[in-house]
């Protein structure tokens, strides 16, 4: 499931391909996605437009025209974006693909159909931060992501500080694998309550969160730069983690060996050793 680094190395993969281009054609599979697929509104408020920014909220990709709309892209699990020759044939799972008017075809492959799509028409996407993400927390480079934040929010939450950070309404796009890597980083145990962490331990949570994040951001700018996958091979890049699918192996700091303990659920990674 991709987390807030691989929606923004997409992000930041598509911006350059896309600003400044014009949609000229829209063609759909005719099947949906979680959600369905709003063609209709796509026919109305994107095809013909041109596209005039990319940007990224929490797990979505934004891409805004210049009427105002906006197209919401959640990648859920599968969910993959490319440019190909408008001649290349259209794959199994390719569901939506727009032509751009230098010829190549943004196409969005998504073999489980987790992802989604939302429109919005100009009116509609004005205020996006008090309608479709008004539960949304807080980006993690924003600064109102701080300890002082996390500390309020947490404040009688009987919670652990992993389940926490995955939950979207305290904090935007951290998922498993990065709250393993985080409270790793910032040497915290992931069974800990929330509420009972002290604000140094916050404090060394934000900085960690954004440190961790911008080096996943940083490896996967320098893995996957090129869009123009006609191969079809580029998955997501892999990142180094320190914790994540690691038990067994001697932790990096220490050499004590990693534990594995599901926590709400979720498979969770540990160093018993550095992380109190
Ligand atoms: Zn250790």
């Amino acid at each position: 499931m991709p987390e807030l680094p691989e929606v923004e190395v997409v992000c930041q993969g598509l911006r350059p391909h896309l600003v400044g281009r014009k949609i000229v054609q829209i063609r759909h599979s005719g099947m949906n996605l979680r959600t369905q697929i709003p063609i209709a509104n796509m026919f109305r408020h994107i095809l013909s437009r041109t596209v005039v920014d990319v940007s990224r909220r929490a797990k979505y990709l934004i891409i805004a025209v210049d009427n105002g709309a906006r197209m919401l892209i959640h990648l859920g699990m599968t969910g993959r974006l490319g440019f190909f020759p408008f001649e290349v044939p259209a794959v199994r799972h390719d569901h939506i693909s727009f032509l751009l008017d230098n010829d190549l075809d943004l196409r969005l492959n998504d073999s489980r159909r987790f992802g989604a799509i939302h429109l919005f028409s100009g009116e509609e996407a004005s205020d996006l931060e008090q309608t479709f993400f008004k539960a949304t927390g807080p980006e993690p480079f924003n600064e109102d992501f701080s300890a002082q934040y996390l500390i309020a929010k947490a404040a009688g939450k009987k919670q652990t500080v992993k389940v926490f950070l995955m939950t979207t309404t305290i904090v935007a796009g951290i998922g498993n694998i990065y709250a393993n890597e985080i409270l790793f980083a910032a040497r915290i145990h992931p069974a800990r309550s929330a509420a009972s962490l002290s604000p140094a331990a916050w404090r060394r949570i934000v900085q960690q969160t954004r440190l961790v994040l911008k080096q996943a951001i940083d490896c996967g700018g320098s893995t996957i730069s090129d869009f123009l996958n006609a191969d079809r091979k580029s998955g997501y890049f892999q990142v180094h983690f320190r914790v994540y699918d690691r038990q067994g192996e001697p932790c990096s700091t220490c050499r004590h060996l990693i534990e594995k303990v599901r926590i709400g659920g979720r498979a969770s990674y540990f160093c018993p050793k550095c992380q109190k």
